[in-house]
């Protein structure tokens, strides 16, 4: 190691603050200091106010099942280790066809980067073409027994096109899910992953700081974990 550990990470949540875009249904974000230097306060305290799917975050199996785990129960290593990220090049979704390439194997930690990275966090308006994870594709990831999932925008699946189904076939079968994540500026291949969700007692979902470190493809070649 030659360099400090801290400088080759990568940061690859995006940062909360007021009127950034959400999902259609869900609560608007308002971050607010509540008592401020500027006016006289001891100290600056915000208030926060956003939905549980805001922003770069993960969901729990409650999200879609009723009795599922909530994120408080998510094993850390589901989070923390191996991850690969892999470039889609279908601009309107993720589909089996395109994923077979990839040599998908069981219990990998896979990073879907689109179109949506460069594209869809340029603005605070939600778009609804963005790039999704076709049901055909969840169910062909979840054959492979990957561990996690992450993509580049705040749903696994589509804007009225595979949402909900997409949803139940990651979560049924155990399979952890990152959404809103910016992989603009980060290139395919192996990478070290730690994407922590804030501890909130039965969360279907929680806001997550996501980061990368690239590995060496001597490690890789080596199996080091
Ligand atoms: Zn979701």
């Amino acid at each position: 190691m030659n360099n400090t550990p801290s400088s080759d990470w990568i940061d690859v949540s995006v940062a909360l603050r007021t009127g950034m875009v959400h999902w259609p249904d869900n609560p608007p974000v308002r971050i607010e200091r509540m008592q401020d230097m500027e006016r006289g306060d001891s100290a600056n305290v915000s208030m926060l106010s956003l939905g549980s799917h805001t922003g770069t975050h993960m969901d729990a199996p409650l999200h879609f099942v009723r009795s599922g785990p909530g994120l408080d129960e998510m094993p850390l290593a589901a989070v923390i280790g191996r991850a690969r990220v892999v470039e889609i090049q279908d601009p309107e979704s993720i589909k089996a066809q395109e994923l077979a390439a990839h040599h998908i194997q069981r219990d990998e930690r896979i990073l879907f980067k689109t179109r949506n990275s460069p594209r869809c966090w340029q603005t605070d308006e939600f778009l609804e073409d963005f790039v999704y994870i076709s049901q055909e594709a969840a169910r062909y990831l979840v054959a492979r027994g990957i561990q996690t999932v992450g993509v580049d925008y705040l749903s696994v699946g589509g804007f009225q096109k595979d949402g909900p189904e997409t949803h139940h076939v990651l979560l049924e079968s155990g399979v952890w899910i990152i959404e809103g994540l910016n992989l603009a500026g980060v290139v395919p291949g192996p990478y070290d992953l730690i994407c922590l969700p804030l501890r909130v007692k039965r969360s279907d979902g929680a806001p997550a700081r996501a980061i990368l470190r690239r590995r060496e493809a001597k490690e890789v070649e080596e199996g080091i974990r």
